[in-house]
């Protein structure tokens, strides 16, 4: 049988979570339906943060209406709390993405909290969820930033990252993502990580979410999956960046991705070159930010064969 690799785009949530400009909500619909055509099954369509906070995640509710009528693909969105959390109940989210900093620094300076609060903060979510009847219609996954090192602390020990794992799935999350969220990972220790959560959270899914500062992203991808791996998120275009990592490029570029994944026998459902041309629109929309990517510039080989079409 032909193995299945999910790929989540977060591009309009972590993609833009720093870009100045306001994307009008209709550009925001514009870009999930388009990858939606293209093939994209989960998308993370925005964040459920005070507008105060983030300016750009204003139209929250509008956007999720408005890819809610989008057939065939899964909305999911950031929650940073309990509040968050009951906008995306009240708004039928399907899959919510709560997340906690492994480094005790960098949850601190993201929401104001230690670790071990935000991790209550998690349970709290989970009772509130199951309180509204909502056990088998909203998903909350647990994901771990800063899990491969930080720009404030500097190492974060792995014993920590397994038993905030532990923690969160015994709180009851749906599944776990490890985040490098600052492009410090490598692939020997993505492999060694990625492993022992299995092992630990067993039998929740665990998902990788990494960003391609250093250049070693998508060497990541190829590391996780040999070790199981089968969600991962990426950004179209490579957008993104950490407001704690000046000069930090985005999350690992979606076209990329894909094309590793396709051309090794993984069958994504994605159309690379249609996600060339959808990254030529948003080019447009956000003059002056930084587009990544190689696929985008040099397109794909000749002999290039999408898994789904290829007789292994
Ligand atoms: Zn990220």
């Amino acid at each position: 049988m032909r193995e299945r690799a999910y790929l989540r785009e977060v591009g309009p949530r972590d993609g833009i979570q720093l870009v100045k400009q306001f994307l009008p909500t209709e550009r925001k619909l514009e870009w999930c339906r388009a990858e939606a055509e293209a093939g994209v099954r989960e998308i993370e369509v925005t964040s459920f943060v005070p507008a105060s906070v983030v300016p750009q995640f204003a139209d929250a509710a509008e956007v999720v209406r408005g890819v809610s009528t989008i057939q065939d693909v899964q909305i999911s969105a950031l929650i940073p709390n309990v509040k968050g959390a009951q906008r995306g109940f009240d708004l039928g989210v399907p899959m919510l993405n709560f997340v906690v900093s492994a480094s005790e620094a960098h949850n601190m300076a993201n929401v104001r909290r230690t670790t071990d609060e935000s991790i209550a903060e998690f349970r709290k979510i989970i009772a509130e969820r199951d309180r509204r009847g909502l056990k088998d219609k909203t998903r909350i996954a647990g994901g771990i930033a800063t899990a491969f090192g930080c720009t404030l602390q500097g190492e974060v020990p792995e014993t920590r990252v397994i038993e905030i794992a532990r923690l969160l799935a015994q709180a009851g999350a749906d599944m776990i993502y490890l985040a490098d969220t600052v492009g410090y990972g490598n692939p020997a220790q993505v492999r060694r990580l990625f492993a022992a959560a299995v092992k630990e959270v067993r039998p929740l899914k665990v998902g990788a979410h990494f960003h391609d500062t250093r250049g070693l992203g998508i060497a990541n991808v190829t590391a996780a999956l040999d070790v199981g791996i089968q969600h991962f998120d990426a950004s179209l275009a490579g957008l993104g960046g950490c407001p704690f990592a000046p000069g930090a490029t985005g999350n690992i570029n979606a076209e990329d991705c894909a094309f590793l994944l396709e051309s090794m026998g993984f069958d994504t459902g994605i159309d690379i070159e249609a996600l060339r041309q959808l990254r030529k629109r948003i080019e447009a929309w956000l003059p002056g930010e930084a587009f990544f990517g190689m696929v985008a510039r040099a397109g794909l080989p000749k002999t290039f064969v999408r898994a789904s079409k290829s007789a292994a």
